[in-house]
């Protein structure tokens, strides 16, 4: 992608707490209305990453552009982004039309009620304006954080793990509002989660993070197919990828024979190995099959 197609540019982003480096030097570039979706084990840096963005934590090093302006010095409020917490931090005395009209109300914006009809409407949360939060499921609370967001009408949208608190079915289902709610808002989102399900479902691009580097940046299914590296290979798809050590026999017509333990395989490889390499032979549980062999 051309860097002028870009809306946001991450360039060279990182975080240094002390002498300890959270996130190291990271590179995304980001299209007007895109769905990314940062993945990653706990700890690489999702959280970190993404509170540089909201302008929450200063940005030690490295460029963040947003729609041709570097936002590293400009206050959060201005940056025409809004963020939703795990966590919903909603106000507990305060009503679901409160919650959702706060910020509004704190900048004196026009037409507020009509913004919070609309957003209410959109997240089906009409019935429910008057009650407070803790008269709320999980999941309406984190619709209310949702709208809490929608009214501001952001530019970009970031989701801190917004789902990691509801049980699995509600999960499922609020993945599908999210992806219906991209396509009606026609937003730029970016969302974090540890969930490659989540990933792999609701991403036009995944950025896969390790140890506050990107390990791979690809749509869901070109990750899926052609990981990286075995990390990469490992984390996205469940059941896992199986990795078997394996050495290389023999090459011929640009694909490599390798025996795993008895078990060989001929495989079309981008580089092809010398014979008698040690390599790393990966196989999806979805492309094994039982012959006639097996007993
Ligand atoms: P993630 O969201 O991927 O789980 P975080 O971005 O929260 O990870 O944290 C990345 C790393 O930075 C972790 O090792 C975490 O302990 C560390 N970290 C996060 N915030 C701070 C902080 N304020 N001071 C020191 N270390 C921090
Ligand atoms: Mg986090």
């Amino acid at each position: 992608m051309s860097s002028s197609m870009s809306y946001m540019q991450i360039k060279g982003i990182a975080k240094r707490y002390g002498t300890y480096e959270a996130v190291r030097g990271i590179d995304i570039d980001i299209a007007e209305r895109e769905f990314v979706v940062i993945v990653g084990p706990s700890g690489c840096g999702k959280s970190t990453l993404l509170r540089m963005i909201a302008g929450l934590e200063t940005i030690s090093r490295g460029d963040l552009v947003i729609d041709g302006q570097r936002m590293n010095d400009v206050r959060p409020a201005d940056r025409g982004i809004a963020m939703v917490f795990q966590s919903y931090a909603l106000y507990p005395h305060k009503t679901v039309e409160q919650n959702m009209g706060f910020a509004l109300k704190v900048a004196k914006t026009p037409k507020a009620a009509r913004k919070i009809a609309r957003a209410a409407e959109i997240l089906q949360l009409g019935p429910l304006m008057k009650r407070l939060p803790k008269e709320l499921s999980g999941g309406q609370r984190q619709r209310v954080a949702i709208g809490r967001a929608i009214v501001r009408n952001p530019k970009v949208f970031l989701f801190d793990e917004p789902l990691s608190n509801l049980d699995a079915s509600l999960r499922l289902q609020m993945r599908i509002e999210l992806a219906q709610l991209h396509r009606e808002l026609q937003a730029t989102m970016v969302y974090v989660t540890h969930d490659q399900i989540e990933a792999m479902t609701l991403a036009d691009k995944i950025v896969v993070l390790r140890d506050g580097l990107v390990e791979q940046i690809g749509a869901p299914l070109e990750i899926y197919r052609r990981p990286a590296n075995t990390f990469v290979a490992g984390f996205i798809g469940s059941p896992k990828m199986n990795l078997l050590k394996a050495r290389v026999v023999a090459i011929e017509a640009g694909r490599a024979r390798v025996d795993a333990a008895g078990l060989l395989c001929d495989v079309t490889v981008d580089h092809l190995p010398a014979v008698g390499a040690e390599v790393t032979l990966g196989i999806r549980p979805e492309h094994l099959a039982a012959g006639p062999g097996a007993s």
